[in-house]
């Protein structure tokens, strides 16, 4: 069994979630990054490309909106590893439309995997923080969450239901020592953003005070902050990272 602490990312293998693995793993904590079942061939090729082969890192399918299997994978790795200290429920979708023109299906894919999953994957991992008196729960939420964004309804509303989720939680937590805050990005510079047309996305610089987007590194940055020594006493809150874009 190991010392190190040990640092559980779902979607890992996205823009933002390969940043925070790559700065768990060079801060010494050990990491267990999930990719999509089905995908284990490019989950193998991730940590090569990435150079994070050969580190403490681990791989688990993980499907976060299949609240079944979730309800067995999760507590199997609580078994195999004795302990997760810090979760961090990274994995998200966009379904863009404008309500008017939005699916049911746009809705349930969105609120499946940003929110419902925060349900199947945090329970069996808070349960043990609670048992073991200590944890970090980070959930990504996003600056559309709190301010709402055109065309988003669906992503607006679960990444803001992440917020009440993690002030809720973060209340239930506190007398265990479990932890409980949200990351709240503003436009960040992964394959989703920056596949964006480049006049669409040049007048989305023009909108954020800072005039650039955020890097993964200053994403990820934050959740290394309140998944560690110095994030201790901070719970229920919503760190925002979007260069002056939104002020709650
Ligand atoms: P990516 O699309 O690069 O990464 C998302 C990850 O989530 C991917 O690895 C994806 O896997 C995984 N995922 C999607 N659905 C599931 C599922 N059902 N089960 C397991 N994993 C799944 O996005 P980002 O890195 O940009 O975003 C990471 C988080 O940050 C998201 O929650 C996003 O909403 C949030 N965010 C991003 C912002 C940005 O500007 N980029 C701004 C604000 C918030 P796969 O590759 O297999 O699809």
């Amino acid at each position: 069994m190991t010392s190190k602490k040990i640092a559980l990312v779902t979607g890992a293998a996205g823009g933002i979630g390969t940043e925070v693995c790559r700065l768990f793993l060079n801060n010494g904590y050990k990491v267990v990054a999930t990719h999509r079942p089905g995908k284990e061939e490019q989950a193998a090729n991730w940590l090569q490309e990435e150079q994070l082969a050969g580190k403490d890192i681990q791989l688990l399918a993980l499907d976060v909106t299949d609240h079944q299997a979730v309800g067995e994978a999760v507590p199997a790795l609580i078994q195999e590893l004795g302990q997760i200290d810090v979760l961090v429920n990274n994995a998200g979708i966009t379904r863009d439309a404008t309500f008017k023109k939005m699916s049911w299906q746009q809705w349930q894919d969105v609120m499946a995997t940003n929110l419902n999953s925060l349900f199947s994957v945090t329970q069996p991992v808070f349960n043990q923080m609670c048992e073991q008196g200590s944890g970090r729960i980070i959930n990504i939420s996003s600056v559309n969450g709190l301010k709402g964004q055109y065309g988003q309804v669906n992503y607006s509303a679960a990444k803001a239901g992440m917020i009440g989720f993690t002030k809720a939680l973060a209340a239930e937590g506190a007398r265990f020592g479990v932890c409980v805050n949200a990351v709240a990005p503003g436009y960040t510079a992964t394959p989703m953003v920056t596949a964006i047309r480049e006049d669409v996305l040049d007048s989305i610089k023009a909108t954020i005070p800072m005039k650039r987007l955020a890097t993964t590194e200053e994403v990820a940055g934050a959740v290394l902050y309140l998944a560690g020594e110095y994030g201790g006493y901070i719970t229920g809150e919503t760190l925002s990272v979007n260069g002056g874009l939104y002020m709650q």
